[in-house]
């Protein structure tokens, strides 16, 4: 897996293992390096050129070695493993002669910590921090729960990042990006790799004060001190801790006086060197109702996307599960195919796939039955419906058309004869029934009809339906063709 810890605490400054062999002709200078870069974002794209490439710095090409200063070691092993090849290769494509590409920290910079145990950050003045007696137990945070460690987290490919920065962080050690901000869907783990980083920090520096919280929680502690005329404890507290993590950050959108202290309490954090980890469900410049000055320092760390499970994911968290249920309730066996099966089917997010094993061993354990695919089918049918593949507004016309015999064209076209207008409104009362889009979206796929004409479309039918025996047999029937 991607883990890019520097075992026992040592670090290197180069980044050997990755670095790559091939032999070039010509030497590259400051402009050929500006080239090299113009081709790279182009491969990449914009966003991974802006948070791996553009940090770089050439610091020479010398025997074949074009030599790069990376500002964190974290950086500079994900970018030879990522990108050494890439670069390698874009810089030969101008001629220069290049055997290898390394990445090295700051020559300035002493090597932290070479052999020691995990450093300390040297900014967390744990000491001289302003407590009060008895501030150790008044942490305002949230509960961790115990299961969500680094150790039950399954790494596959659409969360290996995550991961990796996230096991990063809980390192300890220098602060080397900041914040760390973890986004993506509901489900994915978000939650789970913040409480994962808190209990590796706590497990290994007991006495850091890590703060782990929801926006919310921070936003209802802030009323509070305000109401309560504390609001300068709130802000000592807040700036006595030496690890800041704020879940759900999405929430104190549009919040303006939490925002405008969530700004203050950030940057003095920051500027203590202390680490700030935020979560939320979208990254920060597409948190609407959002300060700009804040979304910008929320993009001045690393900015990390948890990507929507793939199968293997899936089956990889379902296999964990099952090994962790199996002990639990005594060897209950689960039928070949049935792990895959789940796999393959919900796809929603980890959450609910982790509902439906839950019960799923729950069920079979209390009727005393082996786990198979019917048992699963049965048990879980609710889940599985509502799980399925998601019909779309065009399907659905097809399929209408198909029923009723008239062209798609005619579906969406102009004409008002009964015989194509009534399955018109069918199809468009399914569409408001079996997706979730708007009364202008569907208007939009109608052949730009008003959200007015869908309205009045979708009534007509409803009426219809309860008069109707032939009609609301038709609608039943083609609701199951397309669910099928
Ligand atoms: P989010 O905060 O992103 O909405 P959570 O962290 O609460 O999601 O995750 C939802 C559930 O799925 C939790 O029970 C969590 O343990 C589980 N989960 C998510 N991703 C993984 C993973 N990669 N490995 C194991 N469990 C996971
Ligand atoms: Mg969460």
């Amino acid at each position: 897996m991607t883990d890019v810890s520097h075992k026992n605490g040592t670090r290197q400054d180069r980044f050997g293992p990755y670095a790559i062999q091939k032999v070039g002709r010509r030497i590259m200078n400051e402009d050929t390096w500006e080239q090299v870069c113009n081709e790279l974002k182009k491969t990449i794209g914009t966003n991974n050129f802006v948070t791996w490439i553009e940090p770089l710095r050439l610091s020479g090409l010398r025997d074949g070695i074009a030599r790069f200063e990376v500002p964190t070691s974290f950086m500079g092993d994900w970018v030879a493993r990522n990108y050494a090849e890439q670069i390698r290769q874009h810089i030969a494509r101008t001629g220069a002669a290049v055997d290898r590409v390394e990445f090295h920290l700051p020559a300035a910079r002493p090597a932290p910590g070479a052999g020691a145990a995990p450093a300390r950050r040297p900014g967390a003045r744990r000491t001289s921090a302003p407590l009060r007696a008895g501030d150790e137990a008044d942490l305002p945070g949230a509960p961790l729960d115990a299961r969500f460690t680094f150790d039950s987290f399954v790494v596959g490919k659409p969360n290996e990042l995550a991961h990796a920065a996230a096991r990063r962080v809980a390192e300890g050690g220098p602060v080397t990006f900041n914040p760390l901000f973890l986004y993506g869907g509901v489900g994915l783990g978000k939650t789970h790799l913040m409480h994962a980083i808190a209990h590796e920090l706590q497990a290994r520096s007991p006495e850091l004060r890590v703060l782990y919280l929801s926006a919310e929680q921070f936003m209802y502690r802030f009323v509070q001190a305000l109401r309560e005329k504390q609001i300068m404890d709130f802000k000592g507290l807040f700036r006595s801790v030496d690890v800041l993590m704020v879940d759900d950050v999405q929430f104190i959108a549009g919040k303006e006086s939490t925002q405008e202290e969530f700004f203050h309490t950030f940057n003095a954090l920051v500027d203590q060197n202390k680490q700030i980890v935020i979560s939320a469900d979208r990254a920060p410049g597409e948190i609407k109702d959002l300060e700009d000055r804040i979304k910008s320092r929320l993009q001045c760390g690393l900015v990390v996307d948890l990507h929507p499970t793939d199968y293997e994911l899936r089956l990889g968290i379902l296999q964990q599960k099952a090994d962790h249920y199996r002990q639990q309730y005594g060897g209950l066996s689960v039928a070949e195919g049935v792990l895959e099966f789940l796999a393959h089917r919900i796809t929603t997010n980890v959450r609910v796939l982790e509902g439906a094993l839950t019960r799923l061993f729950a069920f079979a354990s209390l009727v005393g039955r082996e786990i198979t695919l019917d048992l699963a089918q049965d048990c879980l049918a609710d889940i599985l419906r509502a799980s399925d593949r998601k019909v779309t507004v065009e399907e659905i016309q097809r399929r209408v058309s198909e029923h009723y015999n008239i062209r798609l064209s005619d579906m969406i076209g102009p004409k008002r004869l009964r015989a194509i207008a009534r399955p018109r409104q069918i199809a468009m009362y399914l569409a408001k029934q079996m997706t979730t889009r708007s009364l202008p979206e569907i208007g939009r796929r109608f052949g730009g009809r008003d959200h007015t004409t869908i309205m009045h479309g979708i009534r007509k039918i409803e009426e219809l339906r309860s008069t109707d025996s032939q009609l609301a047999e038709d609608l039943e029937l083609l609701r199951r063709l397309l669910e099928a």
